[in-house]
């Protein structure tokens, strides 16, 4: 079955309210099976909604909206439906007995303007709210059925579990259609790169529908079948093992998996020690480690040296080396890494300097050149990137270099080190 969802609000279309419900309707109707067709946010102005609904209700079976159910003029989802559903508004005694029992409730008495929220389109029917004042109704519109539900996201979550989700599934009857999303997290290369490797799996009509997303340097492949629990699990696993044959060594995990906590876990199962050294990330690198439950007994601690004189005071790196190759180069992020991990101690030292802007970039060394070193006992491996965005980006791509290169060092066998890299990412 096809579905649709509708927000409705000035605040949402003024951009003054971020629209939290549509995405979360959306979860709730794909994991029972039903195909999000569109989403659509309209204003408060009744024409445009009665529009809307027209569109949503001729798109799809099922219309989930919310907002505009208020007692206030500006609240017009109940005679916007009625005029899309080509019928008129009528009073509930039900509704409206219900409405002065919630009032009287509280010891109040109900403003003459709430009397409102007891009219319904003709032939709807109302959906109770426990969780607010301002009840929902279902209503047919163009043979598709739209439920209205409150604005409020509180209220919205509740009354879509409790109320509107059996009667979806009570229309939809019974059937083992699932919908399912897996995604393939990677690390190391461009949108288009990852995307030219897999062109020929994104077409429209593949199964599954494969896709990427981009945010903040983490390339994402997402995977989306429809059809029967079986088909669709074989699918989505046949499918990751196609992606990550394709990527090789970019996939680091899959659901939403961090960086960080692939790191962090496989240090721990291995057992393997690390201790960092930062300087334009500040301590971030060290964040990012110790949001791993129970990393302490692999990592136990970093240095933030972010002036040159502890960069020597405090790792032992050499006066004439900062001042001959410079604070942000590839001899002293490796004269870090060994610093840090011989004074901690731990089998593995990784070392972060670069410059994180806006300032203190050249031609020869533009803003966002990080240099990064990894120490172990069989060797010191290093890796120049040069990374866009502002000076924020820079330090959080900064520490995603930091533990990709600690995730693939982890994935070699013991003893090899991979030579010098340099690249843009
Ligand atoms: P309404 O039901 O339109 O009167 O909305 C009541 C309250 O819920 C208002 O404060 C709205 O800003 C808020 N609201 C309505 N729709 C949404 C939405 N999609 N996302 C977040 N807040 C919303
Ligand atoms: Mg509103």
């Amino acid at each position: 079955m096809r579905a649709y969802i509708l927000s409705t609000g000035d605040e949402l279309v003024r951009g003054r309210t971020l629209d939290r419900n549509a995405g979360e309707i959306a979860a709730a109707l794909s994991a029972e099976g039903l195909t999000v067709v569109g989403m659509t946010t309209a204003g408060d102005e009744q024409p445009e909604l009665v529009a809307a609904m027209r569109r949503a209700c001729h798109a799809a079976d099922i219309v989930v909206m919310s907002g505009g159910l208020g007692p206030t003029e500006d609240d017009c989802t109940r005679s916007a439906a009625a005029q899309a559903a080509g019928v008129s508004l009528r009073r509930d005694p039900a509704l409206e007995a219900w409405l002065r029992e919630r009032w009287a409730e509280r010891g109040l008495t109900m403003p003459r303007s709430n009397l409102r929220q007891a009219d319904l389109p003709e032939g709807a029917d109302a959906v109770p709210n426990a969780y607010g004042t301002a009840p929902g109704f279902r209503v047919e519109i163009d043979g598709s059925h739209l439920f209205a539900l409150p604005g409020p996201p509180r209220e919205m979550r509740g009354v879509l579990a409790d109320e509107v989700i059996p009667r979806i599934r009570r229309i939809a009857g019974p059937g083992d259609q699932v919908v399912q999303t897996r995604t393939v997290e990677t690390f190391g290369a461009r949108e288009s790169d990852v995307g030219e490797r897999i062109a020929d799996l994104m077409g429209r009509d593949a199964r599954p529908r494969v896709g990427t997303t981009a945010a903040r340097g983490t390339i994402r492949v997402v995977l989306h079948a429809e059809g029967p629990q079986v088909e669709v699990a074989a699918l989505l696993a046949d499918g990751e093992a196609e992606i990550r044959r394709r990527l090789g060594k970019l996939v680091f995990g899959v659901d939403g998996a961090t960086l960080a906590d692939v790191v962090g876990t496989r240090l721990l199962a291995m057992g393997t020690t690390v201790s960092c050294a930062e300087s334009c990330t500040g301590g971030l690198l060290a964040g990012a480690l110790t949001g791993v439950p129970g990393v302490s007994d692999v990592f136990p601690g970093a240095v933030v040296t972010y002036s040159n004189t502890e960069k020597t005071r405090l790792l032992g790196v050499p006066e004439e080396l900062i001042a001959t190759a410079g604070a942000v180069s590839e001899d002293v992020a490796r004269a870090m890494a060994e610093g840090v991990r011989a004074s901690f101690a731990t089998d593995l030292g990784i070392a972060v300097t670069g410059i994180a802007g806006p300032a203190g970039g050249s031609v020869l060394k533009p803003v966002g050149t990080v240099h990064l070193a990894l120490a172990s006992a069989a060797g010191t491996t290093h890796r120049r990137v040069v990374l866009p965005g502002d000076r924020e980006l820079v330090r959080e791509l900064a520490v995603k270099c930091a533990l990709d290169l600690l995730r693939r060092a982890l994935q070699q066998p013991v003893g090899v080190v991979p030579r010098t890299t340099s690249r843009e990412l």
